[in-house]
């Protein structure tokens, strides 16, 4: 295949939505995606945080393969085993009770938004409906998860917004606690921004925020769309902090690399979500949730959260080494687990391209954050090769 060719014949037939890579994926196993000259890179992206068991897991294939032959869509008219085992088996995770399963991080995230409204009107009585959101948060691209999403520039041409959302500053509890009134229903939080430049709340933080929403009787939401399933080296992101939202989402890891998402709630909230209120044709049909059962099963038995809490730990070590070394070029480590931002001084495109060339693929957010979100399979030997390179490239630049 010819990639000029392939780029032509793409502009002509798609929606230029996305600015891509310079890159067409031919095929992909463990950390290591190929192109189609044959060239080998090593992801640290996952697919955007969602590959996490690494591309092609031979388990992963085998489920695909005895379920595609056993069942794999009847619709949620239906009871379903699969979606019935996984629920039992990921719930005890959460410290919730309940679990609504769709197939996206917007519908997650929209069901959610869904739900806390549906919750203060139809159980409460309360006529509260206002989502409160930080800025450079992203929450998904639908209408309401576009409006709560506290970035102006994907927002561009797309109004009027549906009512009811607020954006307040980071980390700013005094705003957050001057923006609660008698119409909020929730408080909406990622626990560390991703496409925001890999940007974590403050424990501290995150504590204030749970005790205000539990003082003026309003539900606390966090996404853990990109943070969640281990990739912090915490089941989810929100436990390494200790709090306890009613409601939370979930989506990117579930199925490793099949669409799937999840919103997970307490009892109490679920009421809100009675027969025919919400729904999805495919949410959670039995061929992903036969995967993401698998998906669980491997991450327990090859106690993969523990693993990367320590890699994660030895790698930022690593960071903080090249830091050392360039300190005018690097402003900021952030991140926990492997989920990892590189604050560079300048606009990161050009460091970015080199690393590509050399053959590590990885994201850049915010214009300045190299953002690193590997399959938490990869090896110490394999971050260490990009430290390497990570080192020739700054040293390489003026
Ligand atoms: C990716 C992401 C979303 C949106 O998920 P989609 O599956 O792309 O709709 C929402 N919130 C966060 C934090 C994300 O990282």
């Amino acid at each position: 295949m010819d990639f000029e060719e392939l780029k032509k014949r793409e502009a002509q037939v798609m929606c230029q939505t996305y600015g891509r890579y310079p890159l067409a994926i031919n095929t992909a196993k463990g950390t290591h995606l190929v192109d189609y000259e044959g060239k080998t890179y090593l992801d640290l992206l996952a697919g955007i945080s969602v590959c996490n068991l690494g591309h092609s897991h031979p388990e992963i294939v085998e489920v695909m393969r005895s379920q595609a032959e056993k069942l794999v869509h009847v619709s949620n008219l239906f009871y379903q085993e699969e979606q019935v085992v996984l629920a039992e088996k990921l719930l005890p995770l959460t410290g919730l009770d309940r679990v609504f399963f769709c197939n996206s991080g917007a519908e997650a995230n929209e069901g959610a938004i869904k739900l806390a409204r549906r919750y203060m009107q139809e159980i409460q009585g309360r006529d509260a409906y206002e989502i409160i959101t930080l800025e450079k948060s992203f929450h998904g691209r639908t209408l309401a998860t576009l409006t709560a999403t506290g970035q102006q520039k994907i927002k561009q041409g797309f109004g009027p917004f549906p009512p009811g959302f607020t954006t307040v500053p980071f980390e700013d509890i005094t705003a957050l606690t001057q923006a609660v009134s008698s119409k909020t229903a929730a408080v909406l939080v990622e626990v560390i921004q991703g496409e925001g430049g890999i940007r974590p709340l403050s424990d501290t933080y995150l504590q204030q925020v749970a005790a205000l929403c539990k003082e003026r009787d309003i539900l606390f939401i966090v996404d853990e769309i990109q943070s969640g399933m281990g990739r912090t080296g915490d089941f989810w992101a929100h436990q390494h902090s200790g709090i306890k939202p009613d409601i939370f989402t979930a989506a990117k890891a579930l199925a490793n690399g099949l669409p799937m998402g999840a919103v997970f709630c307490s009892k109490r909230v679920a009421e809100a979500f009675g027969p025919g209120s919400h729904g999805t044709t495919f949410g959670g049909g039995a061929f992903v949730a036969a995967i993401a059962t698998k998906v669980l099963e491997i991450m327990e038995r090859d106690d993969l959260v523990a693993r990367c809490r320590k890699l994660g730990t030895w790698f930022m070590q690593e960071c903080v080494a090249v830091q050392k070394e360039f300190p005018d070029k690097i402003t900021d480590l952030r991140g926990r687990g492997l989920m990892i931002g590189i604050e560079l001084a300048f606009p990161g495109h050009d460091v970015w391209k080199r690393l590509l060339d050399m053959g590590f693929v990885l994201n850049l957010t915010q214009e300045r954050v190299l953002r690193l979100l590997p399959p938490l399979i990869i090896t110490r030997e394999e971050l260490a090769r990009f430290i390497c390179a990570l080192r020739t490239v700054l040293s390489s630049l003026a």
